[in-house]
């Protein structure tokens, strides 16, 4: 080991482009040393930090030893946080600004909390745009599959595999979002920056892809460009926001974004259309075959941001030609973990008034409007979000599904967010609660009938008083579901 010689400059080469560890020890080691940032060139595969140096020529590359008596090095939780995002930037500038913010930690431990100083805001910009990217590949990676030969019985494994071209070094720090997400899948992903597989088992990266080493289509992807132009709403059509959520550098690799030109030129015309139809329902005659497969399916969807947090899907449970379907909003964090629907505190409140009602809960098929559980995370708790309507129409792919493989005669639908999922509308749950509403044909010769009430969970939150009366009022409009029920067809 040396000691740092006057004068002498120093060029740090890091392994990896993501390697924020690597960057941390060697930047607490030279902050330990006393050598200033103006005196460290810092370099990683795929460019180094674009300044005088950043060749390197003529700096010593063996880092100068931390004196004895070197106080510890300052940092907080922020900035590590931000500085851990930031290394992730394809910016060639990024580590040596993170050492000049270390080094000025040490003298101005609240330095962060200085929204005008320059190196503060670019380290927050960067940051940003980093858990952009790493949200944007979690929403718009999609697989195609592909048949391995497996060298056995010759039928093959099926494999998914995904091209998608990150911004920045993201790559690894996405691999555990995938992993739990697609843990039962053999997957890979393959990116300019380098690949990641997933065997069922084990992870293992390999080196950067082309796109051309990726699959270009299947079937299934014309299911989900009709899905697609059927969920498109012209009426909502807002080219701004759209090109912020779905940046046009991501459209080549997803099926639905070929549609998107077309839709967006013709959105007028289908805006009168849709106008004078007076609806907007999808009539699509490719949908999943039977109720396990929208199960597998909707394991892995990602069409929206709630398939994409990281939960598991909870799918409907009941008999396949169930008379009455019961439909709640979202599972819960104990439907999430119990992989059920309506087994938490709001589905022994239903379980109470449905059997107080005469309806047996067994004999219905029971689902959800959004298949995934929406929350947000405050300490150790998750808590109930209310999905969108945005996400709530574009969940209405499973429930319709759902439906026209069950046929219940009756549909009742509990709260409002179900009962947007069922009317495509939001309607008052005052005004239509109590009396059936037509749904169209119900694949018998008869007419389905929706019913609509408030959630069982709007009655938890009630004060005593008040439960009361609407506890009444929900229990009068299941005994109306029941009555319905058992009339003869
Ligand atoms: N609330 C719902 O709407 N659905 C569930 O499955 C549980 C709670």
């Amino acid at each position: 080991m040396q000691h740092v010689k006057p004068g002498a400059w120093y060029h740090v080469v890091l392994p990896e482009a993501d390697d924020f560890g690597i960057w941390r020890d060697q930047a607490r080691r030279l902050v330990q040393a006393e050598v200033p940032p103006d005196r460290v060139t810092w370099d990683a595969p795929g460019g180094g930090d674009g300044s005088l140096f950043s060749a390197g020529a003529g700096a010593d590359r063996r880092l100068p030893a931390p004196r004895a008596d070197a106080p510890l090095v300052r940092s907080s939780r922020a900035f590590l946080n931000l500085a851990g995002k930031a290394a992730l930037h394809s910016d060639p500038e990024r580590f040596a600004l993170l050492y000049r913010l270390l080094w000025r930690l040490q003298t101005r431990p609240q330095l962060l909390d200085d929204a005008a100083d320059a190196d503060v805001i670019k380290l927050e910009t960067l940051a940003r745009v980093v858990r952009r990217d790493i949200h944007k590949m979690r929403a718009f990676v999609r697989f195609r599959a592909v048949i391995e030969p497996d060298g056995t019985d010759g039928a093959g494994t099926e494999r998914y595999v995904a091209w998608f071209e990150p911004s920045h070094h993201i790559l690894r720090a996405n691999a555990r979002f995938f992993v739990d997400r697609f843990a039962a899948m053999r997957w890979s992903i393959l990116t300019p920056r380098g690949s990641l597989h997933w065997d069922g088992e084990t992870l293992s990266e390999g080196p950067p892809a082309q796109r051309g080493d990726a699959p270009a289509g299947d079937p299934a992807e014309d299911l989900w460009r009709r899905y697609y132009a059927s969920t498109f709403n012209p009426a909502r059509l807002k080219i701004g926001a759209m090109l912020k959520e779905m940046p046009r550098k991501y459209w080549k690799n997803m099926p639905e974004a070929a549609l998107i030109p077309a839709l967006v030129a013709g959105a007028q015309a289908r805006e009168a259309a849709m106008v004078a139809a007076g609806e907007n329902r999808f009539e699509g005659s490719d949908r999943p075959g039977s109720l396990a497969e929208v199960t597998t399916h909707i394991a892995a969807c990602t069409r929206c941001a709630i398939g994409c947090n990281g939960t598991r899907a909870v799918a409907g449970e009941g008999p396949v030609r169930a008379q009455l379907m019961i439909l709640g909003e979202q599972p819960g964090d104990t439907e999430e973990v119990e992989g059920r629907p309506f087994v938490g505190p709001a589905g022994q409140l239903l379980d109470h008034y449905l059997a107080q009602a005469g309806i047996d809960r067994g004999a219905a098929y029971v689902t959800n409007a959004v298949k995934h559980f929406k929350f947000e995370q405050r300490g150790k708790r998750r808590l109930h979000k209310t999905p969108t309507a945005g996400e709530i129409d574009m969940c209405r792919w499973w429930l319709e599904a759902e439906t026209a493989l069950v046929k219940p005669r009756h549909v009742l639908a509990l709260g409002a967010s179900a009962a947007r999922a069922l009317l495509g509308r939001s309607p008052s749950i005052a005004r239509e609660r109590g009396k059936p509403i037509d749904l169209g044909p119900d694949g018998f010769g008869g007419t389905r009938q929706g019913w609509i009430t408030v959630h069982p969970s709007y009655l938890l939150r009630l004060s005593d008083g008040a439960r009361e009366i609407e506890a009444t009022r929900f229990a009068a409009d299941l005994a109306l579901v029941a009555e319905a029920i058992q009339r003869p067809v």
